[in-house]
């Protein structure tokens, strides 16, 4: 999955899909499909290309006849945000009285209220001092994140494992939301970060990524009901 910039999403993962599921993402409903050579494939188009004999086919791995089928697939596809598509999901389930297909945070901010997200970064950097991230010194270990649909705002934050810190932080934050209608956020804390190396074999990428982190507390304001 790569990254795009969805006008209403902001930055955001991309899925590459079939050209039936783009006309149905266009006309604002929502086609099931499966993923098969890097494409979001719709049943129409799994029995067409005869798509099943290439599930569990690794990119590295594809011979001729799955750079051809690809090829054709490829010829008519589009390139959609996977938070513009999990929009059209869930209003296609609840147009037809199915249970959401997810946990759908609705009072979040997100890329359109950017400024409010800006503005609780530097006002949360400023009231707090954060211990230096060994991934991106010298900023501090702390990151703040946009929600969307799928996913509510996020704070992470490394290094602050006193109870009473996390308080006094998790109080200010209340307090910063408490004009704030779109008051769904996450907040993790995690005790340290684990930045590794990863070996230099390809077709990986050689360089760092993080590894297993352990969270000391999780704190969810608002959290939505399923429906
Ligand atoms: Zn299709
Ligand atoms: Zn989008």
């Amino acid at each position: 999955m790569g990254i795009i910039k969805c006008p209403v999403h902001g930055v955001q993962g991309f899925e590459e899909v079939c050209e039936h599921i783009d006309r149905a993402l266009g006309e604002g409903t929502y086609l099931d499909g499966r993923c098969f050579l890097e494409v979001v494939s719709c049943v129409r188009c799994v029995e067409q290309h005869d798509l099943e004999r290439f599930a569990n086919l690794a990119l590295g791995d594809w011979d001729t006849s799955a750079e051809t089928t690809y090829a054709a697939l490829n010829a008519t596809s589009r390139l959609h945000c996977v938070e513009c598509t999990a929009a059209a999901e869930l209003h296609r389930a609840r147009k037809s009285g199915r249970p959401d297909p997810f946990i759908a945070y609705e009072s979040t901010l997100t890329f359109v209220q950017g400024e409010v997200v800006d503005r609780l970064r530097v006002a949360l950097l400023d009231k707090f001092t954060f211990a230096p991230s060994i991934v991106q010194p010298p900023s501090p270990a702390v990151w703040v994140r946009q929600g969307a649909i799928t996913c509510p705002l996020e704070l992470t934050i490394y290094y602050v494992t006193d109870p009473l810190e996390q308080d006094a932080i998790l109080g200010w934050l209340a307090k910063f939301f408490v004009d704030i209608p779109l008051n769904q956020y996450r907040v993790r804390f995690y005790r340290s970060e684990n930045w590794k190396q990863v070996p230099m074999n390809p077709p990986a990428i050689c360089g760092f990524e993080r590894g297993p982190e352990e969270i000391v507390r999780e704190f969810c304001s608002n959290p939505p009901s399923p429906r």
